[in-house]
């Protein structure tokens, strides 16, 4: 998808401070950290929102956590505990239509979420 941000992220036409990358996901820091730990985990793979998911992407959904997972524990917040969240359309937020799981970690988080 040409237009879409994070695609060109992927194809690093727009710089970013990108942490981890494999054959089917790349994680980066977020531009507009709203925690301590604030990064994003993506598919090399344009998918617009959750709700495009298919069966065939399974693999790749299961991939997202555990590169988040990993990333949770690298930055040492994993036993403290953080939040892998995906949000989908107008209502929860989403801004950018190429799904990403945001890591959320560093600090105390609320419940419900805002
Ligand atoms: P959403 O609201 O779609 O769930 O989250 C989009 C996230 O992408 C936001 O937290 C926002 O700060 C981040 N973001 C938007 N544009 C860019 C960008 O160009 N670079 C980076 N690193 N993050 C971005
Ligand atoms: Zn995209």
């Amino acid at each position: 998808m040409t237009e879409c941000i994070f695609c060109k992220i992927v194809a690093k036409k727009i710089p970013a401070r990108i942490i981890h990358e494999d054959d089917l996901a790349i994680a980066f820091e977020d531009i507009n950290p709203q925690a301590p730990i604030h990064i994003l985990i993506i598919p090399r793979r344009h998918i617009s929102t959750a709700l495009e998911i298919t069966q065939a992407d399974h693999a790749l959904i299961g991939h997202l956590f555990q590169v988040g997972a990993e990333i949770a524990q690298t930055r040492g917040i994993a036993e403290k505990g953080f939040r892998l969240v995906m949000n989908t359309n107008a209502d929860a937020g989403q801004a950018v239509f190429h799904i990403h799981l945001h890591l959320l970690g560093g600090r105390a988080m609320h419940w419900p979420p805002g």
